[in-house]
């Protein structure tokens, strides 16, 4: 029995009466990724992976997963091994997951466009993917082979050539990720993957592994482009340090669900979605907005009662007490909509009266889901969208996984002598008012 009291569970916080800026500042935040604490923790692991290569990573992962990983490469047999061995149940959920997450990715691969301004003068955008990237399917607390699955399924939709797969070692004793994990790469034809994970995994792909036979890497770990994924604190704060050496998806990083309450929810439904989201890790944020007074009692209890009876109940409760987490009370229903969007949740749930008409005021959320049988479990799984979003406030700017995510728009320019004649003056205009007139002398250097 936990002993966190019911009391110290969604702590109410009150933002009515309070102005725009107020109720911003005053929504309940995880500050992970830029505390210094877990800077100066994860930029010391960064350093030894690029000053250590393999050994210091077989190194870290001893130390951090308590596992001595025989490999850090994952040996093909165990991948096959590892698909024949896969629950029959679980395959089928893989792959009823991988067919709802292709078709919709395949739906948002998005065509060339040629845009002409005259005759002889257009320019056009292709996509490219990405050459290479690394894949982060974490594997801490809990097992994700749908995170393999949300990772893998828009890379090779936007046409990836080259995917390294990382995830730590299960505590087994095997040495390798745990056996869904594996299946379901190998389901899905992924066959470079390597037991490690944390911040030394981001590291190994963002800077690269020499071959060191010592460390079970008979073959250099080639540096990757792009690396996506979610993860713990450690995973997002690690990519938000390598960013710029290499591309990071998003901070998608411990899991937030807010809720948009009102009487018409059914307070069950509230607690059970509020849970399932901090059953993910004792970060995670779980924000109930409502702007009804005599709910944050109802609300906290149903969710408090349920939270005793739940398998990971220490871990729920612990995110549920936690400051990232609380009911948030506000004036009416505009200003809960306004809390919503100044939140930007990671996965945002419209228990409302009107989940149609609400979602139209959303423009600030990584995924949004509509009325009592739209879960973000659902969301997680099975319904197609991605389960990779942007958490603490990064979806002001950033989005979810998608096939976008993993192409890089290339644009031609293709104008001939007539179309460049017509529009010299201004590139010599603009040229000699930058102070840059060798710009301009590249125009009338040809014969036009
Ligand atoms: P994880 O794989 O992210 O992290 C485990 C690793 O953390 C370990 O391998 C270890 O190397 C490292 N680590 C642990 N303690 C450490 C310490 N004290 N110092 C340095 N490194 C340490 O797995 P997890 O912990 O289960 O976390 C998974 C996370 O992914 C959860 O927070 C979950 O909410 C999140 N998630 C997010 C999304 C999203 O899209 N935002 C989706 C799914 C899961």
């Amino acid at each position: 029995m936990s002993n966190v009291a019911e009391t110290d569970v969604l702590p109410l916080i009150d933002l009515r009466g309070t102005d725009d800026a107020a109720l911003r500042a005053g929504l309940p935040r995880l500050q992970a990724s830029t505390s210094t604490e877990h800077q100066s923790v994860v930029a010391n692991i960064l350093k030894m992976v690029r000053e250590g290569g393999a050994t210091a990573v077989t190194a870290l992962t001893e130390q951090f997963d308590g596992v001595a990983v025989p490999s850090l490469r994952v040996p093909a047999g165990a991948m096959v091994e590892a698909l024949e061995g896969l629950d029959a149940d679980v395959r089928r959920g893989l792959e009823v997951a991988i067919e709802r997450a292709r078709t919709f990715a395949a739906d948002h691969k998005p065509a060339p466009t040629t845009t002409t301004f005259g005759p002889g003068a257009s320019v056009t955008m292709r996509w490219e993917p990405v050459r290479r990237v690394g894949l982060y399917v974490p594997g801490g607390l809990a097992v994700y082979p749908s995170s393999v699955v949300m990772n893998v399924v828009p890379a090779q939709e936007a046409g990836v050539g080259s995917i390294a797969l990382v995830s730590p070692p299960a505590k087994d004793g095997s040495g390798l990720p745990h056996p869904t994990i594996l299946a379901a790469a190998q389901l899905l034809g992924v066959d470079e993957v390597y037991a490690v994970g944390g911040a030394q995994a981001i590291g190994a792909l963002a800077h690269g592994l020499d071959t060191d036979a010592d460390a079970g890497l008979d073959t250099a770990l080639e540096p990757v482009d792009l690396i996506t994924g979610p993860g713990n604190v450690f995973v997002a704060t690690a990519k938000a340090l390598v960013k710029g050496e290499v591309g990071i998806d998003s901070e998608a990083g411990p899991t937030e669900i807010a809720i948009v309450a009102d009487a018409s929810a059914d307070p069950k439904i509230v607690a059970a979605d509020a849970i399932s989201q901090a059953e993910h890790d004792p970060n995670a944020a779980s924000v109930i907005i409502t702007w009804d007074e005599a709910l944050v009692d109802v609300f906290r209890s149903a969710t408090w009662e349920r939270a005793q009876h739940t398998k990971h109940s220490e871990r729920v409760l612990t995110a549920l007490s936690g400051p990232q987490s609380g009911i948030v009370l506000v004036d009416d229903h505009d200003a809960a909509i306004a809390a919503a969007n100044h939140y930007a949740a990671e996965h945002l749930e419209l228990l409302t009266e009107d989940p149609e008409a609400d979602a139209q005021l959303i423009t600030q959320a990584g995924a949004v889901f509509l009325g009592a049988y739209s879960p973000v479990s659902l969301g997680d799984y099975v319904a197609g969208s991605n389960h990779v979003l942007p958490t603490m406030g990064t979806a002001r700017y950033a989005s979810g996984l998608n096939v976008t995510t993993f192409l890089k728009a290339v644009q031609e320019i293709r104008y001939d002598r007539a179309a460049l004649a017509e529009v010299a003056e201004h590139v010599v205009a603009l040229s000699s008012a930058e102070d840059l007139p060798a710009h301009g002398e590249a125009v009338t250097a040809r014969d036009l």
